[in-house]
């Protein structure tokens, strides 16, 4: 059976297309169309590739017309399907953070990474074997880089603090920037009206809580009206967000602490500080979410989260 594609237009030739990994709403990848070209922005897996050419389709796109295939960073829920897709659109460019580019053209390193991030089974129903990227088809992005598209003009920024590879895309035609994961994840299910909840993926290995803060206040600075998310969909009231992300990082740090007080907190410990902390913070919305459906919803989220912060721990303290 093929899977239909879940996807929705926002204005300004922009599409959120979800990835399907592991659940619907948990990653998005967007397709941005300018005149007769047309990039994506994040990529999903390589199970996202068939979903992501359906799109191109309904849109009335060829896949000559799609000109750059830009994963904001090269963890694999963004970056893991880039080789494969790059295979079926015979024009397009990778545009990649220098610190990311080589995982790309010889991904193997990167493999054995996220499968001892992920564990064999998981990583193989979620990410498969990833394909190399022919080197001369990548194009190393750099801080303030200005890329063509279409009539659009879109300007890379550099974002370290989720991970070192990791940049950010400001369109200033929508006045949104395409974050990947430097502005959080906020997942629909948990929002409501006015109320976001909004947290930092602390995902191994390169997290790095200066760094993000300063990413942050850099990001609000550009004053955008939208803020599109790889963890989920496009977001408003960004100032607001900023504030909260950067609360949200520094209750992070405070967990750590004081469970850090006497030895190495176990992960399996720390993600249940982490869930109960997020289930306070949402125990003060309007909308309540039952506790259950929290856990359904945040599980592999605070799993990932206690890893990275176990991993910055031991990185700081060696
Ligand atoms: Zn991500």
């Amino acid at each position: 059976m093929i899977q239909q594609a879940s996807w929705q237009a926002y204005e300004f030739g922009i599409t959120c297309i979800d990835t399907e990994l592991f659940r619907p709403g948990l990653a998005c990848c967007y397709l941005v169309q300018s005149g007769d070209e047309a990039a994506f922005i994040d990529t999903g897996t390589r199970n996202s590739v068939p979903l992501l050419l359906q799109v191109l389709e309904a849109k009335g796109l060829r896949p000559e017309q799609v000109r750059w295939v830009m994963p904001t960073h090269v963890h694999l829920d963004h970056a893991g399907g880039a080789g494969a897709l790059m295979q079926l659109l015979p024009k397009a460019q990778l545009l990649v953070h220098e610190r990311g580019a080589a995982h790309m053209i010889a991904p193997q390193k990167l493999q054995a990474g996220s499968l001892a991030v992920y564990g064999q089974e998981r990583y193989q129903a979620a990410f498969g074997d990833l394909v190399p990227v022919p080197e001369q088809r990548v194009v190393i992005a750099r801080e303030g880089d200005l890329i063509n598209l279409g009539s659009r003009v879109l300007q890379i920024v550099d974002t370290p603090g989720h991970a070192r590879h990791h940049y950010v895309v400001w369109d200033s035609t929508s006045r949104g920037l395409f974050c990947g994961d430097s502005f959080g994840v906020s997942y629909p299910e948990l929002n409501d009206g006015l109320q976001r909840f909004v947290f930092p993926p602390t995902t191994p290995v390169q997290f790095d809580p200066d760094a993000w803060h300063t990413t942050i206040d850099r990001l609000a600075g550009f004053d955008a009206q939208h803020v599109f998310l790889t963890h989920f969909g496009r977001h408003d009231r960004v100032a607001e967000f900023a504030r909260e992300l950067h609360q949200q990082i520094d209750a992070y740090l405070g967990i750590v602490d004081r469970m850090a007080t006497q030895s190495s907190p176990e992960p399996a410990s720390l993600a249940e500080h982490l869930m109960a902390h997020s289930q306070q913070v949402l125990s003060m919305h309007k909308r309540l979410v039952p506790p259950d459906e929290i856990r359904r919803l945040l599980r592999g989220d605070m799993e990932l989260n206690a890893q990275g912060l176990v991993h910055w721990l031991q990185r700081k303290s060696a």
